[in-house]
């Protein structure tokens, strides 16, 4: 079987040669095609890492792409193509992830070469790491080597008071630089941890390392929250609020400054998530529920629980200003986490727009792109100083 890195549908025979061409000068094999038979002839047998479909063709559109390709129990990437306004590609891209496909991305019409390029890049060395994830396994061992090499990192990313546009708080966020496969995502990586039940180790690893950097902060004279990603597994060890009461302890961190960001897990009751929660609480930290809107409790099932913030996915925020739909889901999630004495923070802040918008709806704190990338702990004070001097 042929390996492909990229594979492209469009019923216009122009953009097809043009996207090969940018593909193959990024040294990539590609093929591209205007005919659906011939697509699925060359995908059948070949082996591809990232498939581009354009959505509205005359011959087959690109529904019918998706569900040929779920028949298959299609493994690639797959990028939607598309002139359409964001609705379209959004319902598209939410259908192909409910058939089971792997959307990685979308591009829009008139292809922007350098837009196209690292989207292009960046989706299929993504996929090639997860295909290569048999020869690069994961073990306990690797992971454990990882650490003590340096390999493993954590990046802080900033967090904003919206209205006054200080910054309050950063989230720490584990990076993995492999001298091999290079730039690891967390998403691969954690619930690999957790698998190998390794999570414990690693989650009081994280803690560790950044009580240790708030503590360097502080000498700095820089006081900010701190808030730590603790995996749902994680909850069932029921003494993680005394070992992080102790951690910081003994890394002189008042609790207060510590944000415990929880997601709601699909396998742990309902109790000990309230266990845990309360327990954190009465030790001094704050807690918030993270990617709020991806799972299963609404709001008001949660109000029982003591959080004192949540963050809503980034899903919502994204598109808010475009997409009206998402714009009413902020907005009442705002204010009913307000009512429930909730502070609101908006995650996935790309644009100016977007952190207007949020200003608007009376978001209390935002974190995104547009404010900062998480950055190394070291770079943190330079860029509290740059945003603190008067703009010129
Ligand atoms: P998360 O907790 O929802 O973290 C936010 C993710 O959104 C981070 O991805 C961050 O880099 C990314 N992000 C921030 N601003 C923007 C933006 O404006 N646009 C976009 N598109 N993305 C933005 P990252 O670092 O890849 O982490 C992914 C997930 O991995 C995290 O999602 C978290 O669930 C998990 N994770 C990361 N570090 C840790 C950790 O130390 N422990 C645990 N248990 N999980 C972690
Ligand atoms: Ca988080
Ligand atoms: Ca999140």
């Amino acid at each position: 079987m042929k390996n492909i890195d990229f594979l492209f549908i469009d019923d216009d025979p122009a953009v097809c040669k043009v996207a090969k061409r940018i593909a193959e000068s990024c040294g990539f094999l590609a093929a591209a095609t205007t005919d659906a038979d011939e697509f699925k002839q060359i995908y059948r047998n070949s082996s591809v890492a990232v498939i581009a479909v354009d959505l509205s063709m005359p011959q087959i559109d690109g529904v019918e792409v998706f569900r040929f390709l779920a028949k298959t129990n299609c493994q690639a990437g797959i990028l939607i193509v598309s002139g359409f306004d964001r609705r379209v590609v959004e319902a598209a891209s939410r259908l192909g992830k409910e058939l089971g496909l792997k959307i990685v991305g979308t591009i829009s019409k008139p292809l922007a070469l350098e837009d196209f390029r690292s989207i292009l890049s960046r989706s299929i060395e993504t996929q090639h790491i997860l295909v290569d994830d048999d020869r690069f396994e994961i073990t306990a061992a690797s992971f454990k080597e990882a650490v003590s090499g340096g390999e493993l990192t954590l990046a802080f990313q900033p967090k904003i008071e919206l209205i006054t546009g200080r910054l309050t708080g950063v989230e720490a966020l584990a990076r993995w630089q492999h001298p091999k496969f290079g730039e690891i995502a967390p998403s691969l990586f954690v619930p690999r941890a957790e698998q190998l039940r390794i999570i414990d180790w690693f989650t009081e690893w994280v803690i560790d390392t950044a009580l240790g950097q708030w503590a360097r902060w502080r000498k700095l004279g820089i006081i900010l929250d701190i808030a730590i990603n603790i995996s749902p597994l994680s909850l069932d060890r029921l003494d993680l609020p005394d070992l992080l009461s102790a951690r910081c302890k003994a890394f002189g961190v008042p609790a207060r400054y510590v944000v415990v960001e929880l997601t709601e897990g699909t396998t742990q009751s309902a109790v000990r998530l309230l266990d845990a929660v309360s327990r954190f609480r009465l030790k001094g930290m704050k807690i918030s529920l993270d990617d709020y809107g991806t799972g299963y409790s609404s709001l008001a099932q949660l109000q029982q629980l003591p959080f004192t913030e949540i963050k809503i996915d980034r899903r919502f925020v994204e598109n808010c200003d475009a997409l009206p739909e998402s714009r009413a889901i902020l907005k009442s999630t705002i204010d009913l986490g307000h009512e429930l004495g909730l502070a609101v923070t908006a995650e996935g802040v790309e644009t100016q727009s977007v952190l207007d918008l949020l200003v608007e709806l009376g978001c209390d704190q935002a974190q995104g792109y547009f404010i900062a990338r998480p950055m190394p702990g070291a770079d943190l004070p330079m860029w509290a100083a740059e945003r603190r001097a008067p703009s010129h």
